[in-house]
């Protein structure tokens, strides 16, 4: 089976893609990066479910660093951004280089995201950002699109029936304070 590494924001939009990657004959490679979920209190959360969530089923994950530090930098100056705008353009930049660093460093040549199901996200900025984090790194970026056949919906009723806890918010604290 070729491996695929899935970088992944949380179990909830982690529960479709993992599926449908396996129905492509894909092993997935999960990775969690993402140093832009704040509090502590809840990257642990989410992270938490994840790991549950991969141990039942069987799938590698792989944890990344929490470089929290690192990531206020990278969108040093887009603190007041609306979501969906260029804090997040950077913000996709940020972790999908990384999970392309891991990818190669692992000699997994394709990776991709869960952040593709979210339909509160831009599809073409992840897309982009994708595309150039492979170059960068010579690698492909499988651009499957996991909100097609109703894969939102699909992935809330997996996390109902995983009964994942369910966040409100995107992740960083300025999401968290925008209304
Ligand atoms: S709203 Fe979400 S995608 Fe945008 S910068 Fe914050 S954590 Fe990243």
């Amino acid at each position: 089976m070729k491996q695929i590494m899935l970088h992944a924001c949380c179990a909830v939009c982690a529960g479709y893609p993992l599926e449908l990657l396996k129905e492509k004959g894909y092993e997935p490679v999960v990775y969690f990066f993402n140093p832009n979920i704040h509090p502590e209190e809840e990257y642990t959360r989410r992270l938490n479910e994840l790991i549950r969530h991969c141990e039942k089923y069987g799938y590698k994950l792989i944890i990344g660093e929490n470089s929290t530090d690192e990531w206020f930098e990278y969108v040093k100056g887009l603190e007041n951004e609306p979501e969906r705008g260029e804090r997040c353009k950077k913000c996709f930049e940020y972790r999908l280089n990384k999970t392309a660093e891991k990818a190669k460093e692992l000699d997994i040549d394709t990776f991709t995201t869960t952040l593709f199901i979210s339909p509160h996200k831009v599809r073409k900025d992840i897309l982009e950002k994708g595309i150039q984090a492979a170059e960068k790194y010579a690698l492909i970026f499988d651009d499957t699109d996991f909100r097609k056949q109703n894969g939102f919906l699909k992935t809330m009723e997996i996390a109902k029936a995983e009964n994942f806890y369910r966040q409100k918010y995107c992740g960083c604290i300025y999401a968290q304070k925008m209304p």
